[in-house]
C-alpha cells in the first residue's frame, strides 16, 4: 500500500547537494505573539525598547502550558506587524530592528563539561531547562518537547528522525552535514537524561552523502551506543508509526504512544535544538529551511534566523522564476504543509520549508471510485466513503469511518485520479467528528 508512494516526485538529491547560505543579518525579525498551540501572549516590552538576543520577552498562553517568547536578534522593538504564520493564519507579529551588536542576553552561558554532564544526568532538570527555552518539535509538529521529558516510563531506545520523508524539503538533509558533532551531542544528552544506552539515528537509505559522514563521524565514537538505521525510500517513511516498526521491529497499536513500548523519538533539528540548550542556555533563534519549488529561480537552503520574513530570500534564490504567473506558496511540505495566499510570512522555529509553485488550473472531476485513495492511506481508512459522508453531513457513517485516525498524510489527495482535494474533506470529517 504504501510502496506505490515511492514514485513521488523528489528534488532531494538536487537541493539537499546545496550547502546552507548563512543569512542570520537580517534588518527586521518578527516574532509571533500566538502560535496554534498558545491562542493568546503577554508582551513584557514596549516600543523603543531594546532586545538581546535570547531575552524573554513575552509569555504564550495555551490551554495545557504556557511557552516563553525569545528575541532572536538584538536591537528595538519598533511595533507589532500582522504576516501569515506556519499555521496560515495572519498573527500579530513583534518587529525588532536589528542593531548588529549580536548582544546576548546574560542568561546565555557556555556550560563546563562536568556542568554538562551534572545537567543531563539530572532528567527533572532537562525537563525544566527545555521548558524555560521553549525548545519544541522542529520538524513542524511544534510538540513542546519538556512534556516528552516528563513520562515515567523505561526508556530503552531514542529513535532520532533524521528521514524527512516529504518531497522537496531539505533543511534536516544540510543541518545532518553541516553539524554532525552537533547532533551526536544532542543525543548523547537525551541518552544521559532517559539512562538509556541505546539510540539509532533514521535515515532514507538513499541519503548516502548523510550515511558516509555518519558512519565515518559514529566511529569516534564507538561505546557511545549511537548507531545508524537506513530506512525505505518512501512516505511517509517518517511517520512515527513507520519509522518505529522498521527501525525496531515494534508495531505500535492505533493511538499508542511510543513511551509505552520504551521508545522515545525526535526529530533531528529538535536535537540540536536540545544541544543548544544545554551547552549554551540557549533557545532555538537559527535554523535551517529549504527555499524551492518551480516558481523560484534558483531553489536554496538558508540558515537563519528564527522571525526573518520569506520576503527577504525571494531576491536571494534569483527572484520567481516566472513573475507573471500566479503562485501557490507552502509552509512545510507539499503534503502535509499549510498553503498561505502571499510570500508575505515569516519562518517560525517550526517552518522546515517553503515551497513556491506556479499555479496551474486543473478541474476536479467527480469521484470515479477507483479506490485509490483507500489503497494509499497508511492507516487503513477509507477516504471516499469518509469524503461522501461529509457531503450528506451524516455525522453517524463519520465517527463509524473513524476519521479522528487520519494523520494527514495527504496521500489520498495526492493519489487522486480526478484530482479531488481527498485530505480537506477529511480534515472537515475530524472536525465533524469531534463535535
Ligand atoms: S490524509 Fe488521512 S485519510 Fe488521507 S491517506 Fe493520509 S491518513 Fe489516510
Ligand atoms: S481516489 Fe479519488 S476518484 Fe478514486 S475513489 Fe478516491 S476520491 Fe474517488
Amino acid at each position: 500500500m504504501i510502496a506505490k508512494t515511492k514514485g513521488i516526485h523528489d528534488t532531494k538529491s538536487f537541493v539537499g547537494a546545496l550547502s546552507a547560505v548563512r543569512y542570520i543579518d537580517p534588518k527586521y525579525v518578527y516574532i509571533a505573539t500566538s502560535n496554534v498551540r498558545c491562542g493568546q501572549a503577554d508582551v513584557y516590552i514596549k516600543e523603543g525598547d531594546h532586545v538581546d538576543i535570547c531575552q524573554v520577552i513575552g509569555m504564550r498562553h495555551g490551554p495545557f502550558f504556557d511557552q516563553p517568547i525569545h528575541a532572536t536578534i538584538s536591537g528595538t522593538f519598533v511595533g507589532y506587524e500582522k504576516h501569515y504564520h506556519r499555521n496560515g493564519k495572519l498573527t500579530d507579529f513583534i518587529k525588532i530592528e536589528n542593531d548588529f551588536k549580536d548582544t546576548m542576553d546574560k542568561s546565555c552561558q557556555k556550560r563546563t563539561p562536568d556542568e554538562i554532564e551534572e545537567l543531563t544526568h539530572d532528567k527533572a532538570r532537562m525537563t525544566e531547562l527545555l521548558k524555560e527555552t521553549a525548545n519544541v518539535g522542529l520538524g513542524g509538529s511544534s510538540f513542546p518537547t519538556y512534556i516528552k521529558f516528563q513520562t515515567d516510563k523505561k526508556i530503552d531506545m531514542i529513535l532520532i528522525n533524521a528521514i524527512e520523508c516529504e518531497p522537496y524539503i531539505t533543511a534536516d538533509h544540510r543541518l545532518m552535514l553541516e553539524f554532525p558533532y552537533r547532533v551526536i551531542d544532542g543525543i548523547k544528552y537525551v541518552m544521559n537524561a532517559f539512562d538509556c544506552k541505546k539510540a539509532k539515528i533514521c535515515i532514507k537509505s538513499k541519503y548516502k552523502d548523510i550515511k558516509e559522514v555518519y558512519e565515518k563521524t559514529l566511529k569516534e565514537f564507538p561505546d557511545s551506543g549511537i548507531e545508524l538505521a537506513c530506512l525505505g525510500n518512501y512516505y511517509p517513511q517518517g511517520w512515527e508509526v513507520e519509522m518505529i516498526k522498521n527501525a525496531t521491529g515494534i508495531q505500535l497499536n492505533p493511538g499508542e504512544l511510543p513511551s509505552n513500548r520504551g521508545i522515545m523519538n525526535f526529530n533531528v533539528s529538535t536535537i540540536v535544538g536540545i544541544y543548544k540548550a544545554v551547552k549554551y542556555n540557549m533557545p532555538v533563534v537559527k535554523r535551517f529551511i529549504t527555499v524551492t519549488g518551480n516558481g523560484i529561480t534558483t531553489p536554496k537552503n538558508f540558515r537563519l534566523r528564527v522571525g526573518t520574513s520569506i520576503r527577504d530570500l525571494i531576491p536571494m534564490c534569483g527572484g520567481y522564476k516566472h513573475p507573471e504567473k500566479d503562485k501557490i506558496f507552502i509552509l512545510g511540505g507539499p503534503m502535509m504543509g499549510v498553503s498561505v495566499p502571499s510570500d508575505d510570512c515569516i519562518v517560525t522555529k517550526t517552518v522546515t520549508s517553503v515551497i513556491i509553485l506556479d499555479k496551474e488550473e486543473y478541474e476536479e472531476q467527480p469521484c470515479v471510485r477507483c479506490g485509490s485513495c483507500v489503497l494509499s492511506c497508511p492507516v487503513h481508512l477509507e477516504p471516499v466513503q469518509i469524503m461522501n459522508a461529509v457531503k450528506t453531513l451524516d455525522k453517524e457513517r463519520i465517527k463509524k469511518l473513524n476519521p479522528l485516525r487520519c494523520i494527514e498524510c495527504g496521500l489520498c489527495t495526492y493519489s487522486c485520479t480526478s484530482k479531488i482535494q481527498v485530505t480537506d474533506y477529511i480534515r472537515k470529517a475530524k472536525l465533524i467528528a469531534k463535535l
